[in-house]
Protein backbone atom coordinates (compact mmCIF):
# COMPACT_ATOMS: atom_id res chain seq x y z
CA UNK A 1 0.00 0.00 0.00
CA UNK A 2 1.52 3.19 -0.80
CA UNK A 3 1.87 5.83 1.96
CA UNK A 4 0.21 9.21 1.09
CA UNK A 5 -1.03 10.03 4.87
CA UNK A 6 1.22 9.65 8.03
CA UNK A 7 -0.44 9.98 11.46
CA UNK A 8 1.65 11.31 14.58
CA UNK A 9 0.81 10.45 17.64
CA UNK A 10 1.88 13.38 20.04
CA UNK A 11 3.01 16.97 19.11
CA UNK A 12 6.19 17.31 21.57
CA UNK A 13 9.33 17.69 20.37
CA UNK A 14 9.57 14.44 18.95
CA UNK A 15 6.53 14.15 17.54
CA UNK A 16 6.60 17.88 15.91
CA UNK A 17 9.89 16.42 14.53
CA UNK A 18 9.01 13.53 12.75
CA UNK A 19 5.74 15.30 11.33
CA UNK A 20 8.10 18.20 9.55
CA UNK A 21 10.48 15.62 8.32
CA UNK A 22 7.40 14.14 6.85
CA UNK A 23 5.67 16.99 5.22
CA UNK A 24 8.83 18.22 3.70
CA UNK A 25 8.93 14.67 1.97
CA UNK A 26 5.65 15.47 0.17
CA UNK A 27 3.67 13.63 2.83
CA UNK A 28 0.56 14.56 4.19
CA UNK A 29 0.21 14.42 7.86
CA UNK A 30 -2.59 14.31 10.75
CA UNK A 31 -0.62 15.05 14.29
CA UNK A 32 -2.47 14.43 17.46
CA UNK A 33 -1.96 15.42 20.78
CA UNK A 34 -4.40 15.73 24.15
CA UNK A 35 -4.94 19.27 23.89
CA UNK A 36 -5.16 22.04 21.42
CA UNK A 37 -2.32 23.98 23.02
CA UNK A 38 0.17 21.26 22.61
CA UNK A 39 -0.90 20.94 18.92
CA UNK A 40 -0.88 24.46 18.42
CA UNK A 41 2.67 24.80 20.12
CA UNK A 42 3.86 21.60 17.87
CA UNK A 43 2.51 23.80 14.62
CA UNK A 44 4.63 26.94 15.90
CA UNK A 45 7.69 24.72 16.19
CA UNK A 46 7.72 23.30 13.25
CA UNK A 47 7.03 26.71 11.40
CA UNK A 48 9.87 28.08 12.54
CA UNK A 49 12.01 25.70 11.58
CA UNK A 50 10.82 25.93 8.01
CA UNK A 51 10.81 29.80 8.51
CA UNK A 52 15.01 29.56 9.59
CA UNK A 53 15.28 27.44 6.42
CA UNK A 54 13.63 29.79 4.28
CA UNK A 55 15.84 32.29 5.72
CA UNK A 56 18.80 30.52 4.70
CA UNK A 57 17.62 29.78 1.30
CA UNK A 58 17.12 26.23 1.67
CA UNK A 59 13.62 26.29 0.74
CA UNK A 60 11.26 29.34 -1.01
CA UNK A 61 8.77 30.44 1.51
CA UNK A 62 5.98 29.31 -1.33
CA UNK A 63 7.37 25.40 -0.14
CA UNK A 64 6.88 26.46 3.66
CA UNK A 65 3.21 27.21 3.01
CA UNK A 66 2.81 24.00 1.16
CA UNK A 67 4.49 21.97 3.98
CA UNK A 68 2.39 23.66 6.69
CA UNK A 69 -0.69 22.99 4.41
CA UNK A 70 0.01 19.00 4.51
CA UNK A 71 -0.09 19.24 8.37
CA UNK A 72 -3.46 19.02 10.26
CA UNK A 73 -3.16 19.25 13.81
CA UNK A 74 -6.33 17.31 15.77
CA UNK A 75 -7.09 16.47 19.49
CA UNK A 76 -9.03 13.71 18.23
CA UNK A 77 -7.23 10.24 18.32
CA UNK A 78 -9.67 8.66 16.36
CA UNK A 79 -8.57 10.81 12.84
CA UNK A 80 -5.95 8.48 12.82
CA UNK A 81 -8.36 6.69 10.74
CA UNK A 82 -7.34 8.92 8.06
CA UNK A 83 -3.34 7.82 8.34
CA UNK A 84 -1.95 5.18 5.96
CA UNK A 85 0.45 4.56 8.39
CA UNK A 86 1.04 6.06 12.20
CA UNK A 87 4.09 7.11 14.35
CA UNK A 88 3.15 7.09 17.98
CA UNK A 89 5.31 9.50 19.85
CA UNK A 90 3.31 10.22 22.88
CA UNK A 91 5.21 10.63 26.11
CA UNK A 92 7.59 7.77 27.52
CA UNK A 93 5.11 6.12 29.63
CA UNK A 94 4.02 1.88 29.31
CA UNK A 95 0.13 2.28 30.55
CA UNK A 96 -0.23 5.26 28.39
CA UNK A 97 1.30 3.59 24.80
CA UNK A 98 -0.87 0.50 25.37
CA UNK A 99 -3.89 2.42 25.58
CA UNK A 100 -2.95 4.55 22.90
CA UNK A 101 -2.31 1.40 20.68
CA UNK A 102 -5.83 -0.16 21.86
CA UNK A 103 -7.13 3.13 20.73
CA UNK A 104 -5.31 2.95 17.68
CA UNK A 105 -5.77 -0.51 17.07
CA UNK A 106 -10.06 0.45 16.84
CA UNK A 107 -9.50 3.83 14.67
CA UNK A 108 -6.78 3.01 12.17
CA UNK A 109 -7.55 0.12 9.32
CA UNK A 110 -7.00 -2.98 9.71
CA UNK A 111 -4.28 -3.23 6.90
CA UNK A 112 -2.15 -0.23 8.24
CA UNK A 113 1.14 -0.46 10.35
CA UNK A 114 1.12 1.26 13.58
CA UNK A 115 4.64 2.02 14.55
CA UNK A 116 6.18 3.74 18.23
CA UNK A 117 9.17 5.79 18.37
CA UNK A 118 9.34 4.73 22.25
CA UNK A 119 13.31 4.86 23.59
CA UNK A 120 13.07 1.84 25.28
CA UNK A 121 9.28 0.27 25.94
CA UNK A 122 9.22 -3.41 24.64
CA UNK A 123 7.68 -3.44 21.03
CA UNK A 124 6.09 -7.14 22.02
CA UNK A 125 4.37 -5.82 24.92
CA UNK A 126 2.45 -2.88 22.59
CA UNK A 127 1.88 -5.44 19.89
CA UNK A 128 0.22 -7.43 22.06
CA UNK A 129 -2.74 -5.23 23.12
CA UNK A 130 -3.60 -4.98 19.09
CA UNK A 131 -5.29 -7.17 16.84
CA UNK A 132 -3.03 -7.05 14.34
CA UNK A 133 0.54 -7.53 16.42
CA UNK A 134 2.45 -8.28 12.91
CA UNK A 135 1.69 -5.05 11.83
CA UNK A 136 3.53 -3.25 15.01
CA UNK A 137 7.14 -2.06 15.00
CA UNK A 138 9.33 0.31 16.81
CA UNK A 139 10.52 2.73 14.80
CA UNK A 140 12.78 5.32 16.71
CA UNK A 141 13.82 8.39 15.41
CA UNK A 142 16.69 10.82 17.08
CA UNK A 143 16.40 14.14 18.45
CA UNK A 144 15.83 16.50 16.74
CA UNK A 145 14.54 14.62 13.90
CA UNK A 146 15.09 16.66 11.44
CA UNK A 147 18.79 17.12 11.47
CA UNK A 148 19.88 13.47 13.12
CA UNK A 149 20.27 10.84 10.36
CA UNK A 150 19.35 7.55 12.20
CA UNK A 151 16.11 5.68 12.77
CA UNK A 152 16.56 2.48 14.49
CA UNK A 153 13.79 -0.09 13.77
CA UNK A 154 12.57 -2.88 15.85
CA UNK A 155 11.35 -5.92 15.50
CA UNK A 156 8.47 -7.34 18.37
CA UNK A 157 8.47 -10.94 18.02
CA UNK A 158 5.21 -11.30 16.08
CA UNK A 159 6.43 -8.27 13.51
CA UNK A 160 5.80 -9.19 10.05
CA UNK A 161 8.82 -9.07 7.39
CA UNK A 162 6.19 -7.33 5.36
CA UNK A 163 6.06 -4.77 8.17
CA UNK A 164 9.77 -4.27 8.62
CA UNK A 165 10.58 -4.03 4.90
CA UNK A 166 7.49 -1.48 4.77
CA UNK A 167 9.13 0.88 7.76
CA UNK A 168 12.76 0.80 5.88
CA UNK A 169 11.80 1.77 3.16
CA UNK A 170 9.90 4.76 4.89
CA UNK A 171 12.95 5.32 6.65
CA UNK A 172 14.77 6.10 3.59
CA UNK A 173 12.16 7.76 1.48
CA UNK A 174 12.64 10.40 4.56
CA UNK A 175 15.88 10.53 4.49
CA UNK A 176 16.87 8.65 7.14
CA UNK A 177 19.57 5.62 7.56
CA UNK A 178 18.24 2.92 9.11
CA UNK A 179 19.40 -0.12 11.22
CA UNK A 180 17.79 -2.49 12.81
CA UNK A 181 18.11 -3.39 16.68
CA UNK A 182 15.92 -6.55 18.52
CA UNK A 183 13.37 -6.01 21.08
CA UNK A 184 15.34 -5.46 24.75
CA UNK A 185 14.92 -2.87 26.95
CA UNK A 186 16.06 0.47 25.57
CA UNK A 187 17.17 -1.73 22.06
CA UNK A 188 20.79 -0.52 20.70
CA UNK A 189 20.69 3.48 21.73
CA UNK A 190 19.53 3.81 25.08
CA UNK A 191 20.83 0.72 26.08
CA UNK A 192 24.16 2.48 25.75
CA UNK A 193 23.60 5.67 25.73
CA UNK A 194 20.95 6.29 28.80
CA UNK A 195 23.62 4.46 31.24
CA UNK A 196 26.34 7.01 30.27
CA UNK A 197 24.02 9.79 30.94
CA UNK A 198 22.84 8.27 34.26
CA UNK A 199 26.55 7.68 35.29
CA UNK A 200 27.01 11.37 34.43
CA UNK A 201 24.52 12.24 36.68
CA UNK A 202 25.41 10.24 39.73
CA UNK A 203 29.25 11.88 39.17
CA UNK A 204 27.43 15.52 39.66
CA UNK A 205 25.35 13.64 42.66
CA UNK A 206 28.47 12.60 44.00
CA UNK A 207 30.84 15.89 43.89
CA UNK A 208 33.45 14.66 41.11
CA UNK A 209 32.91 17.62 39.17
CA UNK A 210 30.50 20.42 38.27
CA UNK A 211 27.92 20.40 35.08
CA UNK A 212 30.36 22.09 33.22
CA UNK A 213 33.25 20.32 34.27
CA UNK A 214 31.37 16.69 33.75
CA UNK A 215 30.27 17.80 30.23
CA UNK A 216 33.51 19.46 28.68
CA UNK A 217 35.29 16.09 29.83
CA UNK A 218 33.41 14.14 27.85
CA UNK A 219 33.98 16.74 24.92
CA UNK A 220 37.17 17.96 24.77
CA UNK A 221 38.11 14.58 26.18
CA UNK A 222 35.96 12.18 24.53
CA UNK A 223 34.69 14.17 21.47
CA UNK A 224 31.29 14.04 22.10
CA UNK A 225 29.55 16.79 20.29
CA UNK A 226 27.82 17.69 23.71
CA UNK A 227 28.05 16.84 26.85
CA UNK A 228 25.92 13.96 28.78
CA UNK A 229 24.31 16.57 31.10
CA UNK A 230 23.61 19.20 28.24
CA UNK A 231 21.94 16.16 26.38
CA UNK A 232 19.94 14.77 29.32
CA UNK A 233 18.80 18.45 29.21
CA UNK A 234 17.64 18.26 25.60
CA UNK A 235 16.36 14.62 25.70
CA UNK A 236 14.44 15.82 29.13
CA UNK A 237 14.83 14.38 31.66
CA UNK A 238 11.10 13.41 32.37
CA UNK A 239 12.09 10.72 29.38
CA UNK A 240 15.70 10.01 30.57
CA UNK A 241 14.41 8.70 34.08
CA UNK A 242 11.43 6.86 32.29
CA UNK A 243 13.94 4.86 29.96
CA UNK A 244 16.10 4.54 33.35
CA UNK A 245 13.10 2.41 34.51
CA UNK A 246 12.05 0.36 31.77
CA UNK A 247 16.00 -0.51 31.66
CA UNK A 248 15.99 -1.26 36.01
CA UNK A 249 13.24 -3.27 35.64
CA UNK A 250 13.71 -5.01 32.70
CA UNK A 251 16.90 -6.38 33.25
CA UNK A 252 16.76 -6.63 37.35
CA UNK A 253 20.35 -5.70 37.10
CA UNK A 254 21.24 -2.62 40.05
CA UNK A 255 23.77 -1.46 37.15
CA UNK A 256 20.64 0.13 35.79
CA UNK A 257 19.25 1.89 39.05
CA UNK A 258 18.60 5.73 38.03
CA UNK A 259 20.38 8.49 39.91
CA UNK A 260 18.42 9.88 43.20
CA UNK A 261 19.22 13.22 41.89
CA UNK A 262 17.93 12.55 38.31
CA UNK A 263 14.48 11.81 40.41
CA UNK A 264 14.61 14.76 42.32
CA UNK A 265 15.10 17.04 39.64
CA UNK A 266 12.07 15.45 37.89
CA UNK A 267 9.88 15.56 40.64
CA UNK A 268 11.32 19.31 41.04
CA UNK A 269 9.46 19.66 37.36
CA UNK A 270 13.55 20.69 35.95
CA UNK A 271 12.81 18.37 32.89
CA UNK A 272 15.47 19.92 30.90
CA UNK A 273 15.13 22.56 28.14
CA UNK A 274 11.30 22.02 27.51
CA UNK A 275 10.44 23.78 30.89
CA UNK A 276 13.29 25.97 31.22
CA UNK A 277 15.46 24.25 33.80
CA UNK A 278 17.49 21.26 34.17
CA UNK A 279 21.02 20.59 34.80
CA UNK A 280 21.30 23.97 33.55
CA UNK A 281 18.73 27.04 32.97
CA UNK A 282 17.66 28.43 29.86
P1 LIG B 1 7.48 15.44 24.90
O1 LIG B 1 7.22 15.54 26.36
O2 LIG B 1 8.17 16.58 24.21
O3 LIG B 1 6.11 15.20 24.10
C1 LIG B 1 5.21 14.18 24.41
C2 LIG B 1 3.84 14.65 23.93
O4 LIG B 1 2.92 13.55 24.02
C3 LIG B 1 3.26 15.78 24.80
O5 LIG B 1 2.91 16.89 23.97
C4 LIG B 1 2.02 15.14 25.43
O6 LIG B 1 0.95 16.06 25.64
C5 LIG B 1 1.67 14.11 24.36
N1 LIG B 1 0.73 13.07 24.81
C6 LIG B 1 0.62 12.51 26.02
N2 LIG B 1 -0.41 11.63 26.01
C7 LIG B 1 -0.94 11.63 24.75
C8 LIG B 1 -2.00 10.95 24.13
N3 LIG B 1 -2.77 10.07 24.80
N4 LIG B 1 -2.26 11.20 22.83
C9 LIG B 1 -1.52 12.09 22.13
N5 LIG B 1 -0.47 12.77 22.68
C10 LIG B 1 -0.20 12.54 23.98
O7 LIG B 1 8.28 14.07 24.69
P2 LIG B 1 9.21 13.65 23.45
O8 LIG B 1 10.60 13.97 23.79
O9 LIG B 1 8.59 14.17 22.19
O10 LIG B 1 9.05 12.06 23.52
C11 LIG B 1 8.00 11.38 22.88
C12 LIG B 1 8.39 9.93 22.64
O11 LIG B 1 9.58 9.90 21.84
C13 LIG B 1 8.72 9.15 23.92
O12 LIG B 1 8.31 7.82 23.76
C14 LIG B 1 10.23 9.24 23.98
O13 LIG B 1 10.82 8.20 24.70
C15 LIG B 1 10.58 9.15 22.50
N6 LIG B 1 11.90 9.70 22.13
C16 LIG B 1 12.37 10.82 22.73
C17 LIG B 1 13.61 11.32 22.34
C18 LIG B 1 14.15 12.57 22.97
O14 LIG B 1 15.33 12.87 22.79
N7 LIG B 1 13.37 13.33 23.68
C19 LIG B 1 14.36 10.66 21.36
C20 LIG B 1 13.83 9.52 20.74
C21 LIG B 1 12.60 9.04 21.15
Amino acid sequence: MEIKTIGVVGAGQMGNGIAQVAAQSGLRVVMSDIADAFVQKGLTTISKNLERMVEKGKIPSQKKDEMMGRIKGTIQLKEMSEADFVVEAATENETLKLNIFKELDQACRKEIILSSNTSSISITKIASVTRRPSQVIGMHFMNPVPVMQLVEIIRGLQTAEETFKTVKSLSLSLGKTPVEASDFPGFISNRILMPMINEAIYALFEGVGTPEAIDTVMKLGMNHPMGPLTLADLIGLDTCLAIMEVLYKGFGDSKYRPCPLLKKYVDAGYLGRKTGRGFYTY
